[in-house]
């Protein structure tokens, strides 16, 4: 994937609150194109595959089944500057420390319940872009 790209998901709480349209219209006015899009449901396992790196992390149990328990919308974005221009654009992990403008800030419930991810480098982002789209959903 080339390093103009980033992953993202809208997690179970933002597609439950009815948020799916608004934070894609923010990611469009942000400067972002849409490579890749779809709803779909992580089981617990792929949900602990996909967050591996946390598994020794105190929330980590709570993360998986939260990231499991209902649908989310994958998408594969891109734009100059795509990972760390993402990262701005979705705040801060906790969103009571998230800036004003952010999705975070917007959408989030907790530092849990958070809305929305975004891969943190680029080689991350080609590995999580890789684990729910093969390259015939990459336009
Ligand atoms: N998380 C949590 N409690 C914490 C830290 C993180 O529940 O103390 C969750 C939260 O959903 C977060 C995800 O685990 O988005 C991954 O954590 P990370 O530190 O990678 O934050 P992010 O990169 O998503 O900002
Ligand atoms: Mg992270």
């Amino acid at each position: 994937m080339p390093s103009n790209r980033t992953f993202t998901m809208i997690k179970p709480d933002a597609v439950e609150n009815g948020y799916v349209g608004a934070i894609i219209n923010k990611i469009n006015a942000s400067g972002f194109r849409i490579v890749s899009m779809k709803m779909t449901q992580m089981s617990l396992r792929d949900a602990k595959l996909f967050y591996e790196v946390h598994k020794e992390r105190p929330f980590f149990s709570e993360l998986v089944s939260f990231m499991s328990r209902g649908p989310i919308v994958a998408a594969i974005l891109e734009k100059e500057n795509a990972v760390d221009d993402f990262r701005t654009l979705i705040g801060a992990t906790n969103p009571e420390e998230a800036a004003e403008g952010t999705l975070r800030k917007q959408f989030a419930t907790s530092m849990g319940e958070n809305a929305v991810h975004g891969s943190d480098s680029n080689e991350n982002a080609e590995i999580e872009g890789a684990f729910h789209f093969s390259v015939r959903e990459m336009f």
